[in-house]
């Protein structure tokens, strides 16, 4: 069975609150078949909200943020892609962000 074929079983951490509850994810190639609470988790013992069983339409949004953007003034309404080590080396100019 071709790798793309193969089903995968993903263990991770919700992101979107404080509760970071475990996750179960099975993958086959890019696409999410399921995601559900991870029952061996030892915090949220396999619940997760709404919210956590929605994660593939945030993942899939086509208006989601991939790479770091960044804002002309307003009155030239535009924006564009940084590469991360742009934007990271201009954030560390501008702040008091030791490395
Ligand atoms: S599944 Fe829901 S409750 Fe759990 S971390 Fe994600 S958003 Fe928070």
């Amino acid at each position: 069975m071709p790798e793309a074929d193969s089903i995968k079983t993903h263990y991770r951490t919700c992101h979107l609150c404080e509760a970071m509850c475990g996750l179960e994810i099975r993958t086959r190639g890019d696409k999410v078949l399921s995601i559900k609470g991870d029952e061996q988790d030892v915090y949220s013992k396999g619940h997760i909200c709404s919210k956590g069983a929605a994660l593939q339409d945030i993942h899939t949004d086509r208006d989601r943020l991939k790479y770091p953007i960044q804002k002309a003034p307003p009155a030239q309404q535009q924006q564009s892609e940084w590469c991360w080590h742009s934007a990271t080396s201009w954030l560390l100019s501008v702040s008091n962000i030791r490395r």
